[in-house]
């Protein structure tokens, strides 16, 4: 048997990550953890909690700092979905936090020095045994540097808001293509220029452009890698 691995798979919004990402852990029998999520739920307080305006996007630093520690991320198994939910304070929120008023309000969140340290504090306790796929943005940079095997994907933007727009509108969530794809290019914008963790390739990953690639392709491209790596 192989020894079990970190996989780190960061890349733009939207651009399939998590689709490769769950198929492989799925594969693998490893566990799969989507960063973002993590990132949306604090998002989530923040705005019910009225720590971010809803309207002009500033954040209250100061309140969300005194709030930290009271904010509780965790996972549970949906085994009638088979898939991962994310919990913020024991609430199950993993589908509130798709919605367009987080996606709009969640890249001024996710570049506070604090909240990226408790995050990735709480990510690397969840790879410490290996046998994960987390997906993100600094993953491989960042969260596991270390990870054996890091992909950075990427795909064109009228791409990446087509496949969103499709997701959202099966999930009943009304959106217009329009606004998904300026919601698009805004966070790409701010995760790379960001002081904190910016969106970066790390050196040792592998570029996947999955613009004209199907699923299984996908999958059958990163499954070859690990047969790759295995081998030597
Ligand atoms: O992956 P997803 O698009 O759901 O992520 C939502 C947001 O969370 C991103 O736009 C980014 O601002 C932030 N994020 C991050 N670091 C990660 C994962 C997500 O900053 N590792």
């Amino acid at each position: 048997m192989n020894p079990k691995i970190i996989i780190a798979i960061d890349g733009y919004s939207s651009s399939g990550k998590s689709t490769i990402a769950k198929a492989t852990a799925k594969h693998l029998g490893y566990k799969y953890i989507d960063s973002g999520s993590m990132y949306r739920a604090v998002t989530l307080y923040a705005l019910r909690n009225k720590i971010i305006d809803k309207e002009n996007l500033t954040v209250n630093e100061e309140k969300l700092k005194t709030r930290i520690d009271l904010i509780q991320i965790n996972f549970i198994i949906n085994n009638k979905l088979n898939r991962q939910e994310i919990c913020l304070n024991g609430e199950n929120v993993e589908d509130e936090i798709r919605e367009m008023e987080v996606s709009n309000a969640v890249s001024f969140i996710s570049k506070i020095k604090f909240v990226r340290e408790k995050m990735v504090r709480i990510q690397q306790e969840l790879g410490k045994e290996k046998g994960i796929v987390m997906d993100g943005r600094d993953i491989g940079t960042v969260v596991f540097p270390n990870a054996e095997l890091k992909i950075f994907m990427n795909a064109k933007a009228e791409v990446r808001a087509e496949r969103r727009f499709k997701e959202l509108s099966e999930k009943g969530i009304d959106v217009s293509y329009a606004d998904i794809l300026k919601n698009v290019k805004s966070r790409d914008h701010i995760d790379e220029t960001r002081e904190e963790s910016p969106l970066r390739k790390a050196a040792d990953a592998i570029e996947l452009d999955n613009s004209n690639m199907s699923e299984t392709e996908q999958l059958n491209w990163i499954l070859g890698l690990i047969e790759k790596m295995n081998k030597n």
